[in-house]
């Protein structure tokens, strides 16, 4: 029997395996995806090889591309982008590693407490939570992003609207700041050159600023894994988990087996408490079906993939809250046009940011020409300039929102070098109605998928709000950056950051697991990934959360099961964390 079983190596799991392995438990992760040894060798910087839903490198599927990928029905129009494999979605992330913002959490007495989503916090304080950021800080670790002419811009725009620079980790007021991430920062002739040849490793280190972090990292080439820019979990904790043996002094290596696709957690009544036993997975590539027990089961299949998990396995669901509850921080692109170069496609996915504490947050981001025309073209609110479905909606921006079409679209994407695009996050509001749950008309080799529900139009008024004031705001800073014409997509959900559809709380009749992060109505099962996130954070990007959580759940764990001590609020404060935005690194010529 294995002292802990980990379903899911994304954003969350490997977390919990490096904490715990380091701890010398006997830890396996299971992951449904591929492992991808050498991703240099494998993945391409074409969109259409990386992010094609059905076919792509990074799609949420299984390692071998032949084969179909894995199917999500979608009861409201919505994209969804999340990737299957060891680093889960982390592969593809961005890497921005904000806090979460302090008003989400029990306690919080600010002025503008009552601008949060107050019915679902998180049932612990911001302070409690504080020595696990500064731990997944030193860990990953984060740093201020790399900037450039992009982020001078940006800045510049945010002055001119009166908004001023925070310069703490932490959120207190409306500020623009650099992006803390978990990317590298550039060494050697990275961020100083274009020329490939000068962008290996050694003479390159850390970000080369090849603006494609979300056809996964494998930059600078020649690097060993563990010094590719980007720190998604398969260049950081993953590598962590395995190595425990070598580096922690009680330490003992974690195992990993990918194409592991988990069906069903088992669970026995013991002591008059249904408690969770262990697992069974199907070989993805064989077919071949295994189980294992444990002493305690850790979920982190991710916000979309844990409730059908928890349904198929017929575990309890007294509240009928398992899957309710899903926030996607209700996305919106605001586009601009400018006559000058605006350095937009250099860089990691975003080194900026502006925050409006209770509202949610604006990023300029990096992002490719396919990528940018497959989100303008979902939008909500018809074709600019042909028809208008009735959801036109007019603002700062120029016209009404919708999507560019015909000589509008050519001319944005003639020069992608002269845009500069906001994604807006929202702080958006946990609404019972927008759900996870097994599919009743579809199967696959892994039993019912998942159902998912999340109507853009009937969101909390909240919800809304807080979106066409971020869109306003967007625009008005692209207008003082001198955009020459600004377009609001107006865009149906777009599921990249999903949170809270398994989520913490106090109370079983509107949440999953207790405040220590396991179930309130299955002993020994655990859930350490975005679905056990309490609400939308704010509007902060949410795995540097998740991470803090999964490492204070380790904690728990450690704590109940194997009679250990906390190892985090021991060595804390850390000494190098200063809480401050510091040591920005600006990419000369770029
Ligand atoms: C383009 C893009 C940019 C992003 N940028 C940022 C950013 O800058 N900052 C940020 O904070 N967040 C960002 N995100 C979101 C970030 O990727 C997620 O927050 C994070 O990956 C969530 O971690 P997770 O563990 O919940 O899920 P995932 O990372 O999706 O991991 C879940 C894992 O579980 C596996 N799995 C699923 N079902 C099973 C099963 N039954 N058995 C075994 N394994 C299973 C999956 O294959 C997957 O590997 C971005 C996302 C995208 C798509």
């Amino acid at each position: 029997m294995r002292d802990v079983i980990i379903i899911g190596a994304g954003g969350g799991g490997p977390v919990v395996a490096k904490e715990l392995a380091a701890q010398g438990l006997d830890v396996l992760m299971l992951e449904a995806g591929g492992r991808n040894a050498n991703p240099e060798q494998d993945w391409t910087h074409f969109e259409d090889d990386g992010n094609n839903p059905l076919s792509g490198a990074q799609r949420f599927g299984p390692s071998d591309r032949s084969k179909p990928a894995w199917y999500r029905q979608l009861t409201t129009p919505a994209m969804n982008m999340n990737m299957a494999g060891v680093g889960g979605t982390t592969q593809i992330y961005f890497g921005n590693c904000p806090r979460a913002m302090p008003g989400a959490f029990k306690g919080y007495s600010g002025e503008d407490a009552a601008d949060y989503d107050r019915d679902f916090e998180f049932p612990f304080s911001y302070e409690e939570l504080r020595p696990y950021y500064e731990w997944v800080e030193e860990t990953l670790p984060v740093q201020t992003a790399a900037m450039g002419k992009n982020e001078q811009l940006f800045y510049n725009a945010c002055e001119n609207i009166g908004m001023n620079c925070q310069t703490s980790r932490d959120i207190s007021h409306d500020a623009y700041r650099p992006q803390q991430n978990a990317v590298l920062q550039p060494g050697g002739n990275a961020g100083l050159s274009s020329t490939a040849s000068e962008l290996t490793y050694p003479d390159a280190t850390g970000c080369t600023m090849c603006g494609h972090c979300v056809q996964g990292c494998y930059e600078p080439l020649g690097a060993p894994r563990n010094l590719k820019a980007k720190r998604s979990t398969d260049n950081s904790y993953v590598p962590m988990a395995l190595t425990a043996d070598a580096w922690a002094t009680a330490g003992k290596a974690a195992s990993i087996i990918s194409d592991a696709f988990v069906t069903k957690i088992h669970s026995s009544n013991v002591n008059g408490k249904i408690t969770a036993t262990g697992v069974t997975w199907r070989n993805t590539l064989t077919g071949e079906v295994v189980s294992e027990n444990a002493k305690v089961v850790v979920m982190a299949a991710g916000c979309l993939e844990n409730p059908r998990l928890w349904q198929n396995s017929d575990l309890p669901n007294s509240h009928d809250w398992v899957g309710r509850g899903l926030t996607d921080h209700a996305f919106d692109l605001v586009c601009g046009q400018f006559p000058f170069d605006t350095g937009s496609t250099k860089g990691v996915g975003s080194s900026a940011r502006a925050d409006f504490p209770g509202k949610g947050c604006i990023e300029p981001t990096t992002i490719g020409p396919a990528f940018l025309a497959a989100n303008l073209n979902m939008s909500d609110s018809g074709m600019r300039g042909y028809y208008d479905n009735g959801r036109g909606v007019y603002g700062q921006w120029d016209g009404p929102s919708g999507r560019p079409v015909g000589k509008e679209l050519k001319s944005f994407l003639t020069d992608i070098n002269k845009i500069m695009t906001m994604l807006i996050i929202t702080d958006d509001d946990v609404e019972a109605d927008n759900r996870v749950v097994p599919s009743s008309l579809l199967n696959d080799d892994h039993g019912a998928v998942s159902e998912i529900t999340i109507n853009k139009r009937t969101r909390s008024a909240r919800t809304l709000a807080n979106r066409e004031f971020l869109a306003n705001k967007a625009a008005d800073i692209l207008r003082a950056a001198g955009a020459t014409n600004i377009v609001r997509a107006d865009i149906v959900p777009l599921l990249i950051h999903v949170q809270s559809s398994m989520r913490m709380g106090d109370d079983p009749a509107n949440s999953v697991i207790n405040a220590n992060g396991e179930a309130h109505e299955v002993d020994a099962l655990y859930i350490a990934d975005n679905s056990a996130l309490s609400n939308a954070l704010g509007g902060p990007n949410p795995t540097l959360t998740t991470q803090a959580l999964a490492t204070r759940t380790s904690e728990k764990i450690m704590q109940k099961h194997f009679a250990g001590s906390s190892w985090v609020t021991s060595n804390s404060p850390l000494s190098s964390i200063d809480n401050l935005v510091t040591q920005a690194v600006m990419s000369r010529g770029l």
